[in-house]
């Protein structure tokens, strides 16, 4: 008989939506006329911007011509598309990537999963607590990341994110090899400084580590102090591999569409200690099992760098920050301490009267018939907190705010 793949077999049941989800049944079923707000799930909600919708337009014309027909694009994503991504998002900010360095995708989700493939099982990963479980997940597809006890993997370095350490995770004991972070962080919306990403830029150049950068909330940031790169840090180059998507920035959550960018300089070691360089690897991987971002994705992508393009996404963004907005002061303005929500679309909260996560999800549930995720979903550390989410209307978080407000907390 063949045989699977033993470490999906380790992963356990995707829990966390799961049970929000049969939760929030059976209180609709107990409650039908309950009018629930779902303020649990990182999705958009907002249309595309009409730029992009055009550019998509003008593009599905294009497949209709034999003379602009595109069939197989280059896998790394077209030149038109790449050459904005450059220019916009990096030497505007006074950053110089080259065309080859950046790498299109259907979206950061493949890219940060993928990118364990040029690189070996024998690495030690580190992520910070709470995390995004991609990072985790599809470590332990590959092997690396031990045994579960029920809260964490024995092989991975946990780094706890909390209240405690203002969501500044320390520099870890265990030396590990890859460093997985995401600034603007999802979930609890916090962020680094400059000087905060720099400390961990050193620590992979003195250590020999990989820094996995996932900045796909880089066009909620709003403090000039918050970069938007982690290459606008010296020396970030030789060390560091950045995520990029529209997901978050463009509403293109259901379109696909992000970008990887792996530097020239960076390079990791073989098995016989010899220097290997990763863009190349990365190169040969995307062309053998990537056949590229749509034509039509990769046109409504590139409308987005043009003025009018940039006017219309920076609306979007800013009718998302309103709601955080209204959330943090609805909050605080009833005791309650929160976090994020400032420079991303995340709304990270200390659960009042020392309820744990789950019953703080109840609560809000049964007395206000809000939707929230509870914080241990994303990791140990997460006890005790829970996230909101910027993406719905102004009406849904307004009526949000005016329940939980009315809460007897
Ligand atoms: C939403 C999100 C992404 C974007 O994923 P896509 O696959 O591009 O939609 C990446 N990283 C984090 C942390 C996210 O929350």
């Amino acid at each position: 008989m063949f045989k699977v793949n033993d470490n999906y077999c380790k992963l356990p049941a995707t829990y966390l939506f799961t049970e929000i989800a049969r939760r929030v049944n059976t209180f609709q079923k107990e409650n039908p006329s309950a009018k629930i707000i779902r303020m649990g799930i990182g999705d958009v909600t907002r249309p595309i911007i009409p730029v992009a919708i055009d550019a998509l337009h003008n593009a599905v014309d294009d497949q209709a011509d034999s003379t602009t027909f595109h069939g197989y694009g280059p896998e790394q994503g077209y030149d038109f598309l790449r050459s904005r991504i450059a220019e916009n998002d990096y030497e505007k900010r006074g950053i110089h990537v080259e065309l080859d360095e950046i790498f299109v995708s259907d979206g950061a989700k493949s890219d940060t999963g993928n990118i364990g493939d040029i690189l070996s099982v024998d690495n030690i990963i580190a992520v910070t607590d709470p995390v995004y479980p991609v990072y985790v997940d599809t470590n332990v597809m590959a092997g690396r990341a031990g045994e579960f006890d029920g809260q964490k993997w024995s092989d991975i370095v946990y780094m706890p994110c909390t209240a405690e350490n203002s969501f500044i995770p320390a520099l870890p004991e265990r030396r590990p090899d890859i460093i997985y972070l995401c600034y603007p962080n999802n979930p609890t919306g916090t962020t680094l400084t400059r000087d905060q990403l720099k400390v961990w830029v050193d620590y992979a150049r003195v250590n020999g580590s990989l820094i996995l950068f996932d900045s796909a909330y880089e066009a909620y940031i709003r403090e000039d102090n918050v970069p938007h790169s982690i290459y606008e840090i010296e020396g970030a180059r030789e060390v560091a591999i950045e995520f990029r998507s529209f997901s978050k920035t463009a509403g293109f959550t259901g379109l696909r569409c992000g970008y990887v960018v792996v530097p020239k300089q960076l390079k990791g070691i073989d098995a016989n200690g010899n220097d290997v360089y990763l863009n190349p690897l990365w190169n040969r991987r995307q062309t053998t099992k990537f056949n590229g971002a749509s034509y039509l994705v990769q046109r409504g992508a590139a409308a987005i760098y043009t003025a009018r393009g940039q006017e219309q996404i920076r609306a979007t963004i800013d009718y998302y920050m309103q709601n955080a907005s209204m959330l943090r002061e609805g909050l605080k303005s009833i005791g309650i301490e929160v976090f994020g929500g400032i420079n991303a679309p995340y709304v990270w909260l200390k659960t009042p009267d020392g309820l744990s996560s789950w019953e703080f999800f109840d609560r809000l549930l049964h007395d206000a018939k809000v939707v929230g995720t509870p914080g241990v979903g994303f990791g140990p550390s997460g006890e005790g907190y829970f996230r909101l989410t910027a993406f719905s209307s102004h009406e849904a978080t307004t009526e949000a705010v005016e329940r939980i407000t009315a809460l007897k907390i």
